[in-house]
This record gives C-alpha cells, sequence and structure tokens, in this order.
C-alpha cells in the first residue's frame, strides 16, 4: 500500500487540477450501481466503475488508478455489507477525499438503502470465512432494490448538483416508471414457475430469487466465500436428492464443474447467469434483470 500511496501522489500532483469539469463525478464499486447513476444523471454525470462485471465483487484488485478515480470522485457509490471490505476501504483512505468519506453526501452505501437479508443472527466467525457477516450483500438483482438505490442517487444528486434538480427528478420518473412496465411484464412470465426449487454455488441470488417467486434450497458453498470440499458437494447432493431441485445457479466467476455435477446429480438444468450488468453483453440495469428472467424463465419451461 506505500508503494501505491506514493505513486498515487505523485500522479495527483500533476493530475488533480486538470481533472475539474462540469459533471458530477460517480464512481462505483458495480456496474449496476454505475447504469443506475446514468438513469438518473444522464449527461449530468461521468461514471466510471471499478470491478469488471464478470468478476467476483468479494476479491477484485485493487489497482492504483482505482485510487486515482477515487480521488477526483463527487460521489461513491457502493454495495456495502462488507461485499468490497477487501479492497475498497484501502483505496479510499489511500485516495484522501473527503467528499466520499462516510457521513457525506457523496457516499453512499447501498446496504443502508436497501432491505439486507440473510443478517445473522448469533457471531459470525469470521476465521471460518465467511463473506457475509452482516448479511447478503447482493442486492440489486432485486429490480424493487434497483429503484430504491435510483431514489438514493437522486436524493445525493440533488444535493450535489441543486441545478440539475427537476433533471433528476424527471429521469428518476421516468425510469420508475419504465422499470414499473417492465416489473410487471416480468412478474407475469416468472409467475407460471411459482416455488420453483433452486440451488446457488454462492450465495449471491437471494434477491432475485425471492422477487421471482423461486425457493433457494442450499448452496455449493458451505460458508458464503469457502470453496466446497467434495464431500460437501456430496452431502448436498444427497440431501436433495428426490426434492425436485429445478435449477443449479452459478455466475462465471464459479467453477463449472461442480455447477454442472449438482445438477445432472439432481435432474436439473444448470444455469450460469450473469452476476451484474455489463456482464453477458447486457447494457441498462433493465436490460440486466431482463435476462435473468428471460434466462430462469427459459430453462424452467
Ligand atoms: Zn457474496
Amino acid at each position: 500500500m506505500f508503494r501505491v500511496s506514493l505513486l498515487l501522489s505523485l500522479v495527483l500532483g500533476f493530475v488533480a487540477p486538470a481533472t475539474a469539469s462540469a459533471k458530477i463525478k460517480v464512481v462505483v464499486s458495480l456496474n449496476d450501481f454505475a447504469q443506475l447513476a446514468r438513469e438518473v444523471g444522464g449527461d449530468r454525470v461521468e461514471t466510471i466503475t471499478l470491478a469488471q462485471p464478470t468478476q467476483d465483487p468479494h476479491f477484485v484488485d485493487a489497482r492504483p488508478s482505482f485510487a486515482v478515480d477515487l480521488a477526483a470522485a463527487d460521489l461513491l457509490i457502493y454495495a456495502g455489507a462488507e461485499l468490497e471490505c477487501g479492497w475498497l476501504p484501502p483505496l479510499i483512505r489511500t485516495a484522501n477525499n473527503s467528499r466520499i468519506l462516510p457521513g457525506e453526501t457523496g457516499h453512499l452505501n447501498v446496504a443502508t438503502v436497501v432491505p439486507i437479508k440473510e443478517v445473522p443472527t448469533g457471531n459470525v466467525d469470521r476465521s471460518m470465512g465467511d463473506v457475509h457477516p452482516q448479511g447478503n450483500p447482493h442486492t440489486w438483482t432485486d429490480p424493487r432494490n434497483g429503484l430504491r438505490v435510483a431514489v438514493a442517487i437522486t436524493q445525493r444528486l440533488k444535493a450535489l448538483d441543486a441545478e440539475g434538480a427537476d433533471v433528476y427528478e424527471a429521469n428518476l420518473r421516468d425510469f420508475a416508471r419504465r422499470l414499473g412496465d417492465k416489473m410487471r411484464e416480468w412478474k407475469e412470465r416468472l409467475a407460471p414457475y411459482a416455488g420453483a426449487k433452486v440451488i446457488v454455488y454462492h450465495q449471491s441470488w437471494i434477491y432475485f430469487l425471492d422477487w421471482a417467486g423461486f425457493v433457494e434450497v442450499g448452496s455449493i458453498e458451505p460458508i458464503p466465500g469457502v470453496p466446497p470440499a467434495d464431500s460437501d458437494v456430496t452431502a448436498l447432493v444427497e440431501a436433495q436428492r428426490g426434492a425436485g431441485v429445478k435449477l443449479v445457479v452459478g455466475e462465471c466467476c464459479y467453477p463449472s464443474d461442480r455447477i454442472q455435477f449438482v445438477a445432472e446429480q439432481l435432474g436439473a438444468t444448470a444455469l450460469r447467469p450473469p452476476a451484474m450488468t455489463g456482464a453477458d453483453g447486457t447494457t441498462t440495469y433493465i436490460d440486466f434483470v431482463e435476462r435473468l428472467v428471460d434466462l430462469f424463465v427459459e430453462a424452467l419451461d
């Protein structure tokens, strides 16, 4: 980190004064939040996404350029609930940008504006490797949460850029109308498959599954973030054999052989959906959720 700090101070010394521009600079951990910021902000904002949409968002290489991006940010948006705890906090410290610190208008922790599921009730032993110690941070696959985040972004942008308030409000209304229309359409398409049993590789799907009406009955990882031993996979298969599991779901950053094996053993379909906007050729946030609906319906049909 020392080397990163040194490099950053050198780079900032030359670059910072020249980067000033009229646009609100939004730096996000995940592309979903960038796309939502664009829906609301339009051309009044510019966005930079740190993680690649195909990466495991728990484990992202903290490149020095990320700290440079954060140093220039007016607004930081991240999933929170410790999703990015392994890589984002050191970057924020290095960036040394008071506008994006906790408590500031420019600091938006998504976990504080959406209801968090699977919050542990007892003590969580981090030495066991659990990467969801504050509950499940993969909130963005529920489109209702997409709208909640868009509302929060609107509030922040209005506070940061009062001149654009009317534009932000109008864009939010337009986005909410389009998303609402799509959600009604999606729910109609999903309704025939209500109650379908699903096994996940990593526990990153509960928000989508709950909204879509599916039931998560198990995960291949024994604990979120801990790769399964053969014995874990065997135990899961034996426990679920004959239970009518329809889908085994794991995004592309997880091993296909485990996912395929469990699906074959249970007579289920293996599904490898994009876990973030931008993966699998998806563009906007609405496009991303629609792709999920398409893939799940197709796999269950
Ligand atoms: Zn996770």
